[in-house]
């Protein structure tokens, strides 16, 4: 097994057969070297400064019903709100003045958000903060819409492609929702020029190493430039909730290798991985991570944006408490990043960054 991490480590690719008994086989010996390689790979290209993102969630109503997901529209239990631009335009304040100079605005798939109301809302931070990077996280949408968004001033999107084998993408979700879709959506905001987050969560029900090995071959063929890796965690309030979370082992396995695999992505140690394990963010960047998105969002609404279930509201996951964070990371030898942070293919100059 060391023959294959090795040389996952300098080709930066395996083949599927290899990556699956790589996967498969996977001991604490092997994971140990993993995350020795990817670490050093992580440092090499981007050091030991972990960039941070402010995550704002805007909206937790969704027109969509993806079976893993607390804020899926079947999900009655739950109240929902959509913050005001006034609102949201204090978010950045306060995040401008700790520091952050990327904010990401995530939601469900909520109506209200029409094109119009959103280029509004980009164009009004872009000119309030014209220093910052935009991220959008907010689904599926057509290409004329993530066009309009970049144009207002949008410079990234995370879209997770949820799971690249067709089977497991149809058990996860209701049947109006296709991976085709997902993935021409992935190819629009590529096209276009946006700087793209994929993923997937690891441990969903029906997952298999065969399904990991084709999601890390999709992200190879695609060429994201984020790529945004969490452990399923249950929520209690869906068809999924019989099912117990993603194993943090796997997840850090997964981690590593997504690491060795696209050397120059950027690769955030997920909220999802905190709530897993008290340390799971310092285990992430000790297993390649080199992105933590702590949350920016108004303190009465974090409880509400219930995607699963316990998410973590360690202070140090809040923007509030940089340096707590900060603290956190001096403790394995990093430090906050505090610049843009933008992918290695794209310059402070660019056009609409
Ligand atoms: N509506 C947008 C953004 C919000 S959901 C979208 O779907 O892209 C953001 C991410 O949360 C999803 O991509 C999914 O991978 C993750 N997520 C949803 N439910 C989860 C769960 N139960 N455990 C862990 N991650 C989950
Ligand atoms: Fe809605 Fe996103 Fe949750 Fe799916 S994952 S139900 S699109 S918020």
């Amino acid at each position: 097994m060391d023959g294959s991490v090795k040389e996952l480590a300098i080709n930066h690719s395996l083949d599927a057969e290899s990556l699956y008994r790589l996967i498969d086989s996977c001991n604490d010996h092997t994971l140990t070297l993993l995350q020795q390689l990817a670490v050093e790979t992580s440092v090499a290209q981007w050091g030991k400064g972990i960039f941070v993102r402010g995550l704002i969630e805007i909206s937790s109503h969704c027109r969509n019903n993806c079976l893993y997901c607390g804020l899926r529209r079947d999900n009655t239990h739950l109240s929902r709100y959509r913050l005001s631009n006034d609102e949201i335009l204090q978010c950045c304040k306060h995040g401008y003045a700790m520091g952050l100079r990327t904010f990401v605005l995530q939601s469900g798939e909520d109506p209200f958000l029409s094109d119009d109301n959103l280029c509004e809302l980009v164009s009004l931070i872009r000119s309030s903060y014209p220093d910052t990077a935009i991220t959008l996280s907010l689904g599926e949408r057509s290409h004329e819409s993530y066009q309009r968004l970049f144009e207002a001033g949008a410079s990234r999107y995370l879209l997770r492609h949820e799971a690249a084998q067709s089977s497991l993408y149809a058990q996860i979700h209701p049947k109006e929702m296709s991976l085709n879709n997902r993935i021409n959506c992935i190819k629009s905001l590529l096209n276009i020029g946006y700087q793209t987050g994929m993923g997937m969560m690891i441990g969903v029900p029906g997952q298999t190493t065969q399904s990991l090995v084709e999601d890390l071959m999709l992200m190879k063929q695609l060429k994201p430039h984020m790529i945004g890796i969490g452990p399923f965690i249950t929520h209690h309030d869906t068809p999924l909730k019989e099912h117990n979370n993603g194993s943090l082992k796997l997840t850090l396995t997964i981690l590593a290798i997504t690491r060795l695999m696209f050397p120059d992505a950027l690769i955030p140690a997920t909220t999802a991985l905190s709530t897993l394990s008290p340390d799971g963010h310092l285990q992430g960047i000790l297993s390649g991570a080199n992105v933590i998105m702590p949350n920016l969002s108004p303190q009465n609404v974090r409880a509400l944006y219930n995607i699963y279930d316990n998410k973590a509201y360690k202070a140090s996951q809040s923007a509030d408490e940089l340096q707590l964070l900060d603290n956190e990371l001096h403790s394995i030898g990093y430090h906050i990043n505090y610049s843009r942070g933008d992918h290695k293919n794209f310059s402070c100059n660019d056009n609409n960054l």
